[in-house]
């Protein structure tokens, strides 16, 4: 039996420590053979050079394939392309293309202006990436609705401009009920939208910065959540082991409906997504 497909999202990192703990996370998850890991761009372009470095040495230095996250944020069409030229150029061929949030953005309003010369939204930023290069191109999809659409259907509208403007596969923010991801799935194969919808995992590994993050980005956090990991402030040891189980009941529940690709946000740790994707049966390999 091989297990399922799975990428892994990466942040830059802001520190010489940070800088060396997500190494050492690429080098044990190179091993299980991902289709493509990501690194992610921080708000208003914050991390430019940060990305650009950490993408192109995955490049340079393993056998990995990356993904460069690329925002409307803060910069203009001009500046957004020039970013892409220079993937294009240093042969990342794959762009995860997103609208970004403002700075500072508040709970339940993601707050995004675009830049006066600037792509205005995600759609727009896939249809001018194209016109660059032919990359292959990755968008967001939000299975419970994008704080600021007036409704899921309006958001599934708005994959349908994405998919229209070149996009070939959609990765989910993160969810907690698998209920959630199959009926959004449902809903985009009524739309008549057929790329991947690939489901966005995240290991929770600190609940406080879960719980503020999932109030701005619209994701719910079901009431067992936070039980489960009640009384374990003071337990390292068995919060890991806890997240650990609560991934692989998500993705084995998905399973169980045809889903055979995962993508998972690791916060630059290797030992939960390791675990999760050695129990789902992904074969682990000598790294090259
Ligand atoms: P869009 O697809 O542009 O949509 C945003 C909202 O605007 C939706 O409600 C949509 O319906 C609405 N909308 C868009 N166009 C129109 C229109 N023409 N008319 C009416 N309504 C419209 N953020 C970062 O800053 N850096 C990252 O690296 C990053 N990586 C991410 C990776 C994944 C897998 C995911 C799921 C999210 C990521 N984000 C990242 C967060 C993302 O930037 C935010 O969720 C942002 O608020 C929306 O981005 P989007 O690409 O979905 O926007």
């Amino acid at each position: 039996m091989s297990g399922p497909q799975v990428s892994f999202e990466f942040f830059p990192p802001r520190t010489p420590e940070m800088e060396a703990s997500l190494w050492r996370a690429v080098r044990r998850l190179e091993g299980l053979a991902p289709r493509f890991v990501s690194v992610t761009y921080g708000a208003g372009g914050s991390t430019r050079a940060r990305t650009h470095a950490t993408v192109t040495r995955l490049r340079t230095d393993t056998g990995l394939t990356p993904a460069a996250h690329l925002t409307c944020v803060g910069a203009s069409r001009d500046e957004v392309d020039a970013v892409a030229r220079t993937y294009a150029a240093a042969g990342i061929h794959h762009i995860v293309a997103l609208r970004g949030d403002a700075d500072g953005a508040v709970p339940g309003k993601a707050g995004f202006e675009p830049h006066p010369g600037g792509y205005r939204n995600a759609a727009e930023l896939v249809a001018g990436l194209k016109r660059i290069a032919d990359f292959e191109i990755s968008v967001a999809a939000h299975p419970e609705g994008h704080p600021d659409s007036a409704s899921l259907d309006a958001d599934i509208d708005n994959l349908a401009r994405k998919v229209e403007a070149g996009a070939t596969r959609a990765i989910t923010q993160y969810f907690f009920d698998p209920a959630i991801f199959l009926r959004f799935r449902d809903r985009v194969a009524a739309r008549g939208l057929n790329i991947p919808l690939v489901p966005g995992v995240l290991p929770v590994t600190n609940l406080k910065t879960l719980l503020k993050f999932s109030a701005l980005c619209g994701a719910t956090v079901p009431d067992w959540l936070p039980q489960r990991f009640a009384g374990l402030d003071d337990d390292p040891e068995v919060r890991p082991l806890v997240a650990t189980s609560i991934a692989v009941e998500l993705c084995r529940a998905l399973e169980r409906e045809g889903v055979n690709e995962f993508h998972f946000y690791t916060l630059n740790r290797a030992d939960l997504t390791t675990a999760i994707c050695r129990v789902l049966g992904v074969t682990e390999h000598a790294p090259s």
